[in-house]
């Protein structure tokens, strides 16, 4: 079936428009999404028709209006129950199955240890789960997967670098594509989480044709990572996604690379937690999420100041972030951001100060500690939602 780029970015042609202003708000009316597009009533109905003959919208004929003056006005909503897509979020240590609908909307979900196997291996192993998964919701289509995970992409093939894992030119669309029989997307997750925030933001009706806005978003949990929107398309270097990890923090944390005080190393969850067991204050751990465990201890003076120590870093990377690329808006995204109550707090508060001092506003992701399921959602949903027409044509 073959793989698709990522289309991260808020498409205008109509059926795109009206496909995404209808799962922001279903069921619609066409005069609702004129009048919130901008679109003319004769393009609406031209959108709207191709997408009810395309199977994607369905009309709501028990929800019109008794005593309309004039022709009908029928309303319609997203075709939210025929079609399903599969997005699948491969983390350095676990891997994520989420089963969404059209809207957007995650249906059911499943876990397993990404397996340390050889790279063929592996993926044979999560597209075994994710068949099995997907074996629930048999009474719809399964119409598109999507992959986000770290490292780096090639878009076109579908295959990923991710030294964390030991893959190299991992053939991800390939062996999905073969065993579901459906398109696959394969994206940078960091750069999806960007993307999620974008296609499932609070104004998804508006078009924001010539809007001039730029975001970066900053990523924490395992690892660190950085993407950037600029004018409502999420940037996707050629060459790798944006870096943040082998920033200098000053810390003396010895990092792979060979220097000391990197930023992922003195800052992401595996290495807080490594230097809890070695403190003492939490049994020694194979699984990453347990640094929950330190976030519960936070009374204690020494867990509190690893805490506090690691807050740090990040409220300065934050700064320094906002002076190199001076983006209008900063969105934190991840577990460390959302799940650590002392990094939760020391960065909102460096927010404050810093939409203060420049007026950039820093929020923490709407998606909670959801960030990785929401990255592997949109990337199922990227080439639907770009050109929901043409889309539909693939299957
Ligand atoms: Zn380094």
């Amino acid at each position: 079936m073959g793989t698709v780029p990522a289309r991260f970015f808020l498409a205008d042609n109509p059926a795109a428009v009206v496909l995404r202003a209808a799962s922001a708000s279903s069921p619609t009316t066409r005069d609702v999404v004129s009048a919130a597009t901008g679109l003319s009533a004769a393009t609406v109905n031209r959108a709207v028709a191709a997408l009810l003959d395309a199977g994607l919208l369905r009309e709501r004929a028990d929800l019109t209006v008794p005593g309309a003056v004039g022709r009908p006005r029928i309303p319609f909503e997203v075709n939210q129950s025929r079609f399903v897509t599969v997005g699948i979020h491969i983390g350095a240590s676990k891997t994520r199955i989420l089963a969404t609908d059209l809207r957007g909307q995650i249906l059911g979900g499943a876990e397993l240890v990404t397996p340390k196997s050889a790279q063929r291996v592996a993926l044979e192993t999560i597209a075994v789960s994710a068949a099995q998964f997907l074996r629930r919701f048999s009474r719809r289509t399964l119409v598109w997967a999507g992959v986000a995970t770290g490292g780096r992409i090639e878009p076109t093939r579908g295959e990923v670098d991710h030294p964390r894992l030991g893959w190299q030119a991992a053939p991800v669309g390939a062996v999905l594509g073969q065993a579901l029989n459906v398109p696959v997307t394969v994206a940078a997750h960091v750069e999806a989480m960007a993307a999620a925030e974008l296609l499932f933001g609070s104004r998804p009706a508006t078009r924001h044709v010539g809007t001039t806005s730029s975001t970066l978003y900053f990523y924490s949990r395992q690892t660190v990572g950085l993407a950037l929107v600029v004018d409502g398309k999420v940037y996707s270097p050629s060459n790798g996604p944006l870096s943040i990890a082998h920033f200098p923090t000053g810390s003396g944390q010895p990092c792979e690379c060979g220097r000391k005080g990197c930023l992922e190393v003195s800052a992401s969850d595996a290495s807080v937690l490594r230097r809890a067991v070695e403190a003492g204050l939490v049994t020694r751990s194979v699984d990453p999420s347990d640094i929950e465990r330190l976030y519960r201890l936070s009374s204690n003076h020494s867990a509190h100041e690893l805490l506090v120590n690691r807050a740090q870093l990040l409220a300065e990377a934050l700064t320094i972030l906002r002076d190199v690329f001076n983006p209008d808006h900063i969105i934190l995204g991840g577990q460390t951001f959302t799940a650590d109550p002392v990094a939760h707090q020391y960065l909102r508060a460096q927010g404050h100060a810093l939409q203060s001092q420049f007026g950039t506003t820093v929020v923490m992701s709407r998606f909670g500690n959801r960030v990785q399921d929401f990255a592997a959602t949109v990337t199922s949903l990227s080439a639907i939602r770009a050109d929901p027409l043409a889309a539909s044509r693939r299957w």
